[in-house]
């Protein structure tokens, strides 16, 4: 009898609490802001912008315009946080993390990839051409070489002064905000109201060899849920994966949140969560969210943090992150 009563209110409960969502994801659906419309994180965020949005243009769809904003990043040696150019381990190695993700839940993603320049388009073959999602090291290498991409040397002559400098005192303390451009992550809605994102990212310069950070976990550096929004993230990958961090963002926005207040409710868990730990001295964090209304938002822990937005109204401008602390 208490059972049965039991499992009738969890019916109850679990028609109510959809019933809820439903209302609450209507009303968003209902309330379409500028469409298209695309956020990336930092001021490379600006020229990764204008290639999606040529590329929007241009008749392409979304996930194409992602991947070759992000790629933008990728194949400039001056990003030093990305792709070609980035900054190294501790043992001089350049080694990369990327993901990429659409509005049919369809996702690829490489991590610890070597010498090959765009991770972004290694993602998405793996994505389009394998039954997995993410594939590692030398294996997503192999993958990539068999699929006609280039070996090559990515650690720029700057990048190998750098580190040749950061090995006299060999000191780790992962610098976010460096010269203030760091892993790139793209959101895009486009006018179908589809959401798309990709994540891209040399990764924590002097981090060990063989370490990954959140950039290429779904879920971690990036997420979307069609019916929802997308979030994407930036900063120190270990705090983004110990919380879930871009899933987190969009499922406070399925619970009606707006961009900026789930933005703001997942850098404060973070920051409860970290307070008393050992990173919490360097720790920064933050992230970008769209809704499926076009609504966005970024924040992040610590001042410094911006991203740059597209649309209809905007050829492109930065924008100042809200921030915490
Ligand atoms: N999230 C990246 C990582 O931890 C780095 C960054 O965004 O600063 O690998």
């Amino acid at each position: 009898m208490i059972r049965r009563n039991f499992i009738k209110n969890s019916i109850i409960g679990s028609i109510s609490a959809s019933s809820l969502l439903r209302s609450k994801t209507e009303k968003i659906l209902t309330d379409f802001k500028s469409v298209p419309r695309i956020i990336s994180t930092w001021n490379h965020g600006v020229k990764a912008n204008r290639v999606a949005w040529e590329k929007l243009k241009n008749g392409e769809g979304g996930l194409t315009a992602v991947e070759y904003g992000v790629r933008d990043s990728e194949d400039d040696p001056n990003e030093r946080s990305v792709g070609y150019g980035g900054l190294p381990d501790r043992d001089g190695k350049v080694t990369l993390d990327a993901c990429i993700m659409n509005y049919n839940n369809d996702c690829g993603s490489v991590s610890f990839l070597q010498n090959i320049k765009n991770p972004i388009s290694v993602a998405r073959l793996v994505m389009e051409k394998t039954p997995h999602i993410m594939l590692s090291g030398k294996g997503a290498f192999d993958f990539a070489v068999k699929n006609g991409f280039k070996k090559e040397n990515l650690l720029t002559k700057q990048s190998e002064k750098d580190w040749k400098n950061w090995l006299k005192t060999s000191e780790y303390k992962p610098v976010i905000n460096f010269e203030n451009h760091d892993t790139i992550s793209m959101l895009l809605i486009d006018s179908n109201h589809n959401l798309f994102g990709a994540c891209t990212t040399s990764g924590a310069a002097w981090k060990m060899h063989g370490r990954v950070g959140d950039s290429p976990i779904i879920g971690a550096g990036l997420f979307l849920d069609n019916e929802v929004g997308a979030a994407a993230s930036t900063g120190l990958g270990e705090a983004v994966i110990r919380t879930a961090g871009s899933a987190m963002v969009v499922e406070c926005m399925r619970s009606g949140m707006s961009p900026l207040e789930s933005c703001k409710e997942v850098v404060n868990r973070i920051s409860n969560i970290h307070r008393n730990r050992p990173e919490w001295e360097y720790l920064q964090v933050g992230f970008i969210a769209l809704s499926k209304n076009g609504d966005y938002a970024g924040y992040s822990l610590k001042k410094g943090f911006n991203y740059a937005l597209s649309d209809d109204n905007n050829d492109t401008i930065l924008v100042d992150a809200g921030y915490k602390i």
